[in-house]
């Protein structure tokens, strides 16, 4: 699935993509695992609520500024990214009942933009219990 993010870095909301693409398949119960195939994002589950996004990346920007005298700046001057991502995690592990995400009422699935804005591919595997 290829997602277009729109700056260097944001959060963005991919959990109903996710569930279309489970609806879309024939597994009934199972687990979901969403995947980043890039080293400059990550796959979360928190709470969609725009002050708490803002906190997030507020968070991650004091914990790792940009350009803090990085080693890997001397080659591609996006080090934060990548430290960013590493702290995040590239997946996440959904379990799948009768076709729907078993998230909670507060829970949604986001992209981590970390080093936007590119097009970023995110890979879905469904697993099936059935
Ligand atoms: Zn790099």
């Amino acid at each position: 699935m290829q997602i277009q993010t729109g700056k260097r870095i944001e959060l963005i909301d991919i959990t109903k993509k996710v569930q279309k693409y489970i609806s879309e398949t024939e597994v009934q119960n199972g687990i979901c695992v969403i995947s980043t195939k890039h080293t400059t994002t990550s796959i979360i589950v928190n709470e969609n609520e725009s002050g708490l996004a803002s906190d997030i990346l507020t968070l991650l920007d004091k914990l790792i500024p940009a350009h803090a005298g990085y080693a890997h700046d001397r080659i591609d001057n996006n080090a934060d990214a990548h430290l960013k991502a590493v702290m995040l995690g590239s997946s996440e592990t959904i379990p799948v009942i009768a076709s729907i995400l078993l998230l909670g009422t507060w829970q949604s699935i986001f992209l981590a933009e970390l080093d936007g804005p590119r097009t970023r591919e995110v890979t879905i595997t469904v697993v099936s219990n059935d």
